[in-house]
């Protein structure tokens, strides 16, 4: 018997053999002497260090066990504030070694985006699973040699969309499935900030061949919310950028503006931006209507639905509930919420968006 199925089924979480996905037959690895999962953080920026790390100090299925890190300077506060020991810090050239360490189970990619796709299929060939922040790489290919690498080394790869997790979006994606409301016909969804981008050297989301873009990094949340909470994929985009500050996005979009239809005849209006604060989703339905506002936020995404129906925003940790259903997912040899392939349909959607944007016409997805 795969001595991971054994090692599920000795801890009592098997849940036999068809509910197993490929990568549960993966290599048997312990956990910590509480049952939960071993993570490596992968780059201790902004949202490692102010959401991720904390986050998991709340989880009950996983745990912080190690760090992966170019900054030396970082290892004595982190290992000190969160107990890590020295086994488990590794930098980017001796990455490659956690393959011999037992105590991690998850590698969580959070590096720029162009870092992506090196660094999950460095983990999937080193055994471990893969959770990888948004937006999940550069183009489609990148992609898919992630879904493969991880499918090859029968690892799981799943997408930081931590809204997916969020109870409020989790109802208007119920509404999109069960239709109380009848059909979704028009999405308006909008999700930017205003940041001031200084710096030298310039911030990596200014670089084109970083992944940078507003597209690439608050364009994905209106994407996907015109993608959950329609249902379906979209078919044509006609997309627009916007740059009102040349000196710093000369190589990357803004403002980005996209329209999105959908094969039974919605449409999705959807605004990204680097210039503008913003942040709202609205749903109009044949029947009803729905609204989040805030709807990207960490916290208290909430709003309202037809017939006085309240959407009480949610006060909990969304990143800690999103790494809990994952790492849960995993012990129980389950296929995880947001899998490679939803972060691969983004990236196909997205490059429509730039093609329309540059051949100002729209383009087929
Ligand atoms: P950041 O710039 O704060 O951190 C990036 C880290 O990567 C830093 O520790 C930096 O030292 C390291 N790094 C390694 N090589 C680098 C290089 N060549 N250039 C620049 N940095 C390099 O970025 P962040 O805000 O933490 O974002 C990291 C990832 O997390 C991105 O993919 C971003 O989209 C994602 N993110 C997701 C959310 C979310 O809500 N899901 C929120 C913020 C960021």
């Amino acid at each position: 018997m795969p001595t991971r199925r054994r090692a599920l089924q000795q801890i009592g979480l098997a849940t036999g053999a068809a509910a197993l996905a490929p990568w549960s037959y993966c290599q048997a690895r312990p956990q910590s002497s509480q049952g939960k999962l071993g993570v490596a953080l992968v780059g201790l920026g902004y949202y490692s260090t102010d959401l991720l790390a904390p986050a998991l100090q709340q989880t009950e299925h996983c745990y912080l066990a190690g760090i992966v890190t170019g900054t030396p300077s970082k290892v004595p506060a982190w290992q000190r504030r969160y107990g890590i020991p020295d086994e488990n810090v590794y930098d980017y050239d001796n990455f490659d070694r956690i393959a011999d360490n037992p105590a991690i189970d998850v590698v969580y990619v959070v590096l720029p985006n162009s870092m992506h796709a090196e660094y999950t299929i460095r983990a999937a060939r080193a055994g471990k699973h893969v959770w990888c922040e948004k937006p999940m790489a550069l183009d489609t290919a990148e992609c898919q040699a992630m879904i493969d690498a991880c499918a090859q080394h029968r690892v799981s790869l799943a997408l930081g969309y931590r809204m997916q997790h969020e109870p409020n979006t989790q109802q208007l994606m119920a509404f999109a499935t069960g239709k109380p409301y009848g059909l979704t016909q028009l999405v308006t969804a909008a999700a930017g900030f205003k940041g001031n981008f200084q710096g030298d050297p310039r911030p990596w989301r200014t670089r084109r061949a970083m992944g940078g873009g507003a597209m690439y990094d608050m364009g994905v949340y209106s994407l996907q919310a015109a993608r959950y909470t329609i249902g379906e994929e979209p078919l044509w985009v006609n997309a627009q950028h916007q740059v009102l500050r040349p000196e710093i996005f000369d190589e990357v979009d803004e403002t980005t503006l996209f329209q999105l239809t959908f094969p039974r005849g919605a449409v999705a209006q959807c605004t990204t931006s680097f210039g503008i604060n913003v942040n709202y989703l609205h749903v109009t339905y044949a029947d009803g209507w729905a609204r989040l506002d805030p709807f990207s936020s960490y916290r208290d995404v909430g709003g309202e639905a037809s017939e006085g129906r309240l959407l009480t925003p949610w006060t909990g940790n969304q990143q800690a509930r999103q790494m809990d259903d994952d790492a849960l997912a995993l012990k129980q040899g389950r296929a995880t919420r947001v899998p490679g392939e939803e972060g691969l349909r983004d990236i196909r959607v997205l490059e429509a968006v730039y093609q329309s944007a540059r051949e100002g016409r729209p383009v087929k997805v």
